[in-house]
């Protein structure tokens, strides 16, 4: 086929080819319809209403309870949410976690913006950041002045993992989850703010933020609000907690993402809870990368199989593939959100696998990807 004169839509995927969901964006990501139905069903109860009052109160409290049983917390550790987003938690963490002075991982888009967002508050001392080039991620390091050791378990960014723990036993740790939660194994011992959002792996829709807090967490946010210094109400932590407490946001939460959540944390339980998601997972995980291995012209951009993501896969294609035209071909058959993210730059797809995504649409997805590059280099 000429590359000049092609056009996305000359390239029919054969039905039988195709995954049964095409939706394979890192966030948001999938919703699974059954949810959506469910919520439906909730329309006149439910959306629409109070949310000071029980019928929303309610599925709040499902939600945290849900998340409670989902991470297996220890008595003494709570769920705390508000509204923004992982990226406004970054901000309440600058006010409500941050004492003095921050270490930062810094591999990728999102881990440097929080590092950045420390950098820029008045009141705190400038971080120290450890950076890696993209595709493998840094380790932390004990620092003497150090209060908050911040990383990142999954950079979405780059499709680089890397395991929760702290650096020692009294090391407040702080962990990017977003995307990593509900996907990735954790053990709540191993940090004190462990922080995620409800487009990923949690099937939602965005705009609320999720911390679980150990108690040396929540002594940190009362220990700092205790302080007087000055913190915006609608970032403030220990408002959040008070609310939390109450089965409420601050202000008014978007329903909708509540509820579509909670249902998502269910049936995580009802299949087996956090394991069988992780398996869900490594088992989506092991089909991209076994493909990408495989291949001729496919291969993982990070280096390591050990830092691979199991929930965001990053594949790197020869330059003889356009990748931005197989994404455009695969979006025109109703393949989304393959693209990589823009500022890696790189000749790449990037496949998300979170536990909603079926290891069968994968492996159908790997097929799809090998029909477009045969069909580009005129093959078929
Ligand atoms: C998506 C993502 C964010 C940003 O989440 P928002 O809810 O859009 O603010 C932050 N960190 C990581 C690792 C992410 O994947």
């Amino acid at each position: 086929m000429d590359r000049e004169t092609m056009n996305p839509t000359d390239i029919r995927i054969p039905l039988e080819l195709l995954p049964g969901d095409g939706r394979f964006g890192s966030g948001p990501s999938k919703v699974r319809p059954e949810a959506v139905s469910a919520l439906v069903e909730r329309a006149q109860d439910y959306l629409g209403t109070s949310h000071r009052q029980t019928a929303v109160r309610d599925v709040v409290a499902q939600l945290r309870a849900g998340l409670r049983e989902l991470f297996v917390l220890p008595a003494g550790h709570e769920v705390v949410l508000g509204n923004g987003g992982s990226t406004t938690f970054w901000d309440a963490a600058v006010f409500g976690l941050i004492e003095n002075k921050s270490q930062h991982l810094v591999f990728g888009e999102f881990s440097s913006k929080f590092a950045e967002a420390a950098a820029a508050a008045p009141h705190l001392a400038a971080p120290e950041i450890i950076d890696s080039p993209f595709g493998t991620h840094p380790l932390p390091h004990a620092s003497e002045d150090v209060d908050l050791y911040a990383f990142t378990q999954n950079e979405t960014s780059t499709g680089v993992a890397m395991p929760v723990d702290r650096l020692a036993s009294d090391a407040f740790t702080v962990v990017d989850a977003t995307s990593s939660a509900g996907g990735m194994f954790f053990d709540p011992q191993k940090a004190d703010v462990y922080y995620f959002a409800p487009q990923k792996n949690f099937a939602s829709d965005g705009g609320l933020w999720i911390a679980l807090m150990s108690p040396a967490g929540l002594d940190r946010v009362s220990k700092l609000k205790a302080t007087g210094r000055h913190i915006p109400a609608s970032l403030d932590l220990e408002l959040a907690v008070e609310n939390s407490r109450k089965e409420q946001t601050y202000n008014t939460p978007a329903l909708a993402t509540i509820f579509l959540m909670s249902l998502q944390v269910e049936w995580f339980l009802g299949n087996g809870g956090l394991d069988w998601a992780v398996r869900r997972c490594e088992e989506s995980a092991s089909i991209l990368y076994g493909w990408a291995d495989r291949s001729s012209y496919a291969h993982p951009f990070v280096a390591d199989p050990e830092d691979r993501s199991p929930v965001v896969g990053t594949i790197d294609l020869d330059e003889t593939v356009d990748a931005p035209m197989v994404s455009k071909v695969l979006r025109a058959n109703g393949i989304l959100d393959t693209e990589p993210y823009r500022k890696l730059g790189r000749n790449q797809l990037r496949i998300a696998m979170y536990a909603a995504i079926e290891p069968s649409d994968v492996a159908a997805l790997t097929g799809c990807v090998d029909h477009v590059v045969g069909a580009l280099r005129g093959e078929s």
